[in-house]
């Protein structure tokens, strides 16, 4: 088995939180900034643990995009959508 080094980013070390309960923390803690809403575009900006992640709705592909490396949902984005109503 090959020995990997422990994950650098702090939150991987802590106890394993749900993306949804994540958002609603970063949400209480006014991490969660909307810099722009309308008919066709949402941008947003969440300061996370190391650095602000921008995130806005792509209306071309109907999708959502955060600039941090999550793969797949990310808390930034879901405390987006628990904002934001379509
Ligand atoms: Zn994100």
């Amino acid at each position: 088995m090959d020995a990997r080094p422990l994950p650098q980013h702090p939150e991987s070390n802590a106890v394993r939180e749900s993306v949804e309960k994540k958002a609603l923390r970063y949400i209480g803690e006014r991490r969660l900034t909307i810099t722009r809403v309308d008919d066709t575009q949402v941008t947003a900006s969440c300061r996370g643990v190391d650095g602000v992640y921008a995130i806005r709705w792509i209306p071309e592909f109907l999708s959502w995009e955060c600039s941090c490396q999550a793969r797949g949902k990310c808390c930034h984005l879901e405390a987006v959508k628990m904002v934001v109503t379509r």
